[in-house]
């Protein structure tokens, strides 16, 4: 790969198995020719790295985070360059996501020293009872291509800082930045066989994790993607009876009230619907405004839309990169087309930009979106946004319900009454209130309904990867 890099040798291609790089290559530990075998094989050196970690004071697992912070940090801008290379993002998303990951690793290093227990006072005489918090063991990492930096980050810091030991596939598509951050763990005292990672194309994806979903020494998945993979892997995890953290597919509605600051709630729009070129998970996909405002609103939104600079994220000025793939192109360009039909208006945008490349989608402004469009049920996961109208309160709360997912929702109102009574309507594991950019790592990310289940960031992020025991002292009066 061209790529001008400070540390070229964060370019990798192996696995990372009980701390050696290993593919087919010469000189590797495990000739690994096929991924399945590389799966096991990081599952035995995940349960041989097990006791050591476990045991080390929660201080030392600390420092080994803290320092892993600060190298990729250190290495923020060349981390920055193969996000943007491998996934498409503009450089300065790029290199925003890894301060973003960054930002987890550190929460997570404070809170390993915070996985405090319990003593319960004792119902009967000469006895003592405590709530041990326990590492779960060994942990299934699985991770979508969106976010190649944050999404592995944010459940390898917490397994670690717990004293769990890990096992992760990255996705297909964005390989580069997980196994250069684990070459970054490496470096800064991540002991070998702790974090192992196996890389496999989409072919093999299913032959790598079914390796660890039939496996009892594996006692938990985390997985960030599609709902349908997700609801596979929690069918298939039963046998064993495995823990999960499934953080899955949304289909955001965006709410703009007639009482709302329209300036705010476009510049909103644009910062939640717009980022990663409209491929993050939390992305509005419906966007209902109120019939007093929408025509303004409309045109606001078209303005700004149609100002986005599109093109290769390698350039200083681009704010809308390629999409990730054909796929995604063509399932962008299909719910466009099937919204067209039903009788929307494309104010801007609406097209592919072949000049540019096979897979840039011009950023789009739909009116006249309904509920019977896919766009309206599917997440579209790029850059348009359609507009539904809608008339009263209940109206929209119930339009904004009816859906399956429940990861984000968002919405602008100057009412302090309607923003309590709207967010708690809202059936969804995070609310945006006069608010686009929701994310960070001391608040707790993570759906309801389809959208899955578990807590990433935030004190309740740790309790993912740690388990309960009651242990009952007698005898002692
Ligand atoms: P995906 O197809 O479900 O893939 C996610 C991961 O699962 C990839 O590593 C993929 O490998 C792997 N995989 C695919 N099929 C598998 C199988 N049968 N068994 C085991 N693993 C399998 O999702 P995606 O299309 O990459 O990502 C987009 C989705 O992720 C969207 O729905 C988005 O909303 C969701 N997402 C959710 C969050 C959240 O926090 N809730 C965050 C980001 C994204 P390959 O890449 O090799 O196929």
């Amino acid at each position: 790969m061209s790529l001008d890099l400070t540390r070229r040798d964060l370019i990798l291609a192996d696995h990372l198995i009980d701390g050696r790089w290993c593919g087919a290559a010469a000189g590797a530990r495990f000739a690994v020719t096929d991924p399945a075998d590389g799966s096991l094989a990081a599952v035995d050196a995940a349960q041989r790295a097990l006791p050591a970690w476990r045991a080390k004071p929660a201080r030392e697992r600390a420092q080994v985070l803290k320092r892993w912070h600060a190298a990729i940090l250190a290495h923020q801008e060349d981390l920055g360059r193969l996000i943007s290379r491998e996934q498409g993002k503009p450089l300065a998303e790029g290199r925003g996501e890894i301060a973003y990951a960054a930002s987890y690793v550190e929460w997570f290093a404070e809170q390993a020293v915070r996985a405090n227990g319990e003593v319960i006072p004792a119902p009967v005489g000469g006895r003592r009872l405590l709530a041990l918090r326990e590492p779960v063991g060994v942990v299934a990492v699985i991770t979508p291509w969106n976010f190649p930096a944050a999404m592995i980050a944010r459940k390898i810091a917490p397994a670690l800082a717990a004293g769990c030991t890990v096992v992760g596939k990255p996705a297909e598509d964005t390989p580069l930045t997980s196994l250069a951050l684990a070459r970054l763990a490496q470096e800064a005292g991540v002991p070998d066989g702790v974090l192992n990672l196996v890389t496999a194309s989409r072919a093999q994806a299913a032959a790598v994790v079914d390796v660890w979903l039939a496996d009892a020494r594996v006692r938990k998945i985390s997985f960030t993607g599609s709902t349908p993979v997700g609801k596979h892997l929690a069918r298939a995890s039963a046998d064993t009876l495995k823990r999960l953290s499934l953080e899955l597919g949304g289909n955001a509605p965006f709410l703009v009230f007639d009482d709302a600051d329209l300036d705010a709630a476009v510049q909103g729009l644009m910062a939640s619907k717009f980022r990663n070129g409209g491929q993050t998970c939390v992305c509005p996909n419906r966007i209902y405004v109120q019939d007093g405002v929408h025509d303004a609103f409309v045109d606001k939104l078209a303005g700004r839309v149609a100002a986005l600079k599109v093109g290769p994220a390698s350039a200083a000025d681009s704010q809308i990169g390629p999409m990730i793939n054909a796929r995604a192109v063509d399932k962008i360009a299909r719910h466009v087309e099937d919204a067209v039909a039903q009788g929307a208006r494309v104010v801007t945008g609406g097209r592919r930009l072949e000049a540019l490349g096979p897979n840039y989608y011009a950023p789009t402004v739909l009116a006249g979106a309904t509920p019977r469009m896919q766009l309206s049920c599917e997440e579209t996961f790029g850059p348009v946004a359609p507009v539904f109208r809608f008339r009263d309160e209940a109206e929209v709360l119930a339009l904004a319900n009816d859906t399956p997912f429940g990861l984000a929702a968002y919405f602008y109102t100057r009412d302090i009454a309607r923003a309590h009574r709207v967010a708690s309507a809202l059936e969804s594991g995070i609310v945006g209130v006069n608010e686009g950019a929701i994310s960070t790592d001391v608040a707790p990310f993570g759906g309801v309904k389809e959208s899955g289940y578990g807590r990433e960031g935030s004190v309740h992020g740790l309790d993912d990867y740690l388990q309960i025991k009651y242990v009952c002292e007698g005898g002692l009066g």
